[in-house]
């Protein structure tokens, strides 16, 4: 039964037409990207303030009923959707938070809405010159909020690290409706808890992110592409090694395999970008403000590898099409079937052998499956997918979570842990982490209002 009282209360504060009620309209934020997370919300918010999110969040909690924050929803642990059970959330969406300040090119920073989407930032930084350090294939949809929540990597982590090495401070509504602000874009400023990183990966549990002040990069001038065939994924990898070691600026390195490769060309309509299928692919760019083709050919030749074995793309519509191959996996994967997904992180001197090691383990408790592996192998993250086991059947979670811990890694890279993964979390924190992690959430939201069930399943609030 909806709650009228809190209803009116929304409407007056965001305007009625941004209260979505209707089944229909409500049914894009009660579903994940996936397909295999969401449930019924009592309806969704579109503030375009943060003081409209601090009045939503104090409505929300004095009618105990929880807020789920929820960015482009490309978030691929359930953690930006309403859980199956309990009192149906508000969906809180921050989309309609799109301010773009203006670039400083002093500081390499610019402040901008949580609501602003990736490639609307990439564009904004570029038109002062500069670029926005993180990039990855949901551009398009993903909100700065969002990645901020989850701590988001992507295909240049190697060269200037995840979402949190972005973040010099933050805007944000804590549970209780207060808002804390650290815009003011000073680097150097140790005076006290730095509650800006707190945030970043906190996955909506502790504050819903209103603005962040951002770091820059350098823009590229040029840049170059190669994807290179290997007999297998040691040969990548000590490929990558040499690499970086020859080439300067190497900013991106993605292993993929020939099923995951097939799978894009079939889905796609896609030509094979070699003339012989290979066991492993290396998808390296280089980028820099000299052109470092050259530099790149040269190393590329220092690997042995035989020229028909390498595909180089110096333009833009040809490093577009060589990236093709790598950015359309996730979503052929989805195409057929809802997967399981997993985003982990193993040493990169132990990634070679738990590929089979966990395509074993899988066909332990799974037959009949498809399994296609990915991910970005200087920062030894694999995404690991199995479609067909039932949505709910947990026991390919059990296994490939279990092996990621035999093998020293996190059952996390960078999708966070949300209520996929929450009942796992144990694997790669320690009971005193999670203990203090549980802490930290009774004192900032001591009722459970935000994002209850994710990160911390067995949480109990006072
Ligand atoms: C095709 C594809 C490729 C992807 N590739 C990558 C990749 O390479 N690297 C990577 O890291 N991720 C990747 N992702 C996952 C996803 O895009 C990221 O996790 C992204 O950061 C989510 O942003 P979003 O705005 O869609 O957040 P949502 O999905 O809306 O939410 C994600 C989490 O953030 C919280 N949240 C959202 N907005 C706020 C806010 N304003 N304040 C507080 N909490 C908030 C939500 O509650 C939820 O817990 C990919 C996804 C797809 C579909």
């Amino acid at each position: 039964v909806p709650d009228e009282r809190l209803l009116h209360e929304l409407r007056e504060i965001v305007g009625a037409e941004h209260v979505l009620t209707e089944a229909d309209v409500r049914a894009p934020f009660e579903r994940d990207w996936t397909g295999r997370f969401g449930g019924p919300c009592t309806c969704a918010v579109r503030p375009s303030a943060a003081r409209e999110v601090a009045a939503g969040v104090r409505a929300g909690a004095g009618a105990h009923v929880p807020i789920v924050a929820q960015g482009g929803n490309t978030g691929l642990v359930g953690g930006g959707v309403p859980g199956p059970s309990g009192r149906p959330p508000v969906v809180l969406s921050a989309t309609r938070l799109d301010g773009l300040g203006e670039v400083d090119a002093d500081a390499r920073q610019v402040t901008v809405g949580a609501g602003v989407v990736l490639a609307d930032l990439q564009e904004h930084a570029g038109a002062a010159g500069l670029a926005v350090a993180v990039d990855f294939a949901a551009r398009g949809s993903a909100t700065v909020g969002g990645m901020i929540a989850t701590n988001a990597g992507g295909i240049h982590v190697m060269a200037h690290g995840s979402m949190r090495a972005q973040v010099v401070g933050l805007e944000a509504v804590l549970a209780d409706g207060t808002t804390i602000s650290r815009l003011s874009g000073l680097t150097k400023d140790n005076t006290g808890y730095d509650l800006s990183q707190l945030l970043v990966g906190s996955e909506g549990t502790l504050a819903v992110v209103t603005a962040a002040r951002l770091r820059l990069v350098e823009a590229a001038v040029h840049a170059t592409a190669a994807l290179i065939g290997f007999d297998d994924v040691t040969d990548a990898v000590a490929a990558v090694r040499t690499l970086r070691g020859d080439v300067t600026g190497i900013h991106a390195a993605e292993l993929l395999f020939d099923g995951g490769l097939r799978l894009v060309c079939e889905q796609f309509g896609l030509a094979p970008p070699l003339p012989r299928p290979a066991a492993a692919y290396l998808l390296v760019e280089a980028a820099g403000r000299t052109d470092v083709t050259d530099a790149l050919a040269a190393a590329i030749e220092h690997l042995g590898v035989a020229p028909e074995r390498t595909a180089v793309a110096v333009d833009a519509a040809g490093r577009h099409r060589l990236w093709q191959y790598r950015e359309l996996l996730t979503s052929a994967i989805s195409a057929t079937a809802v997967p399981h997904k997993f985003d982990v992180t193993v040493p990169v001197s132990r990634l070679a052998a738990f590929v089979p090691a966990v395509e074993s383990a899988v066909a332990r408790v799974a037959g009949g499956v498809q399994v296609v592996v990915f991910g970005h192998v200087a920062d030894g993250n694999l995404h690991v997918n199995v479609s067909g086991p039932p949505p709910d059947d947990e026991a390919v979670d059990d296994v490939v979570l279990g092996e990621v811990a035999r093998f020293g890694g996190s059952i996390s890279a960078e999708h966070g842990i949300g209520r996929a993964k929450a009942r796992w979390l144990h694997l790669s924190r320690s009971p005193a982490e999670i203990a203090a992690m549980q802490a930290i959430k009774r004192a900032l939201d001591p009722g459970g209002v935000l994002n209850p069930g994710v990160l911390l399943a067995d949480l109990t609030t006072s």
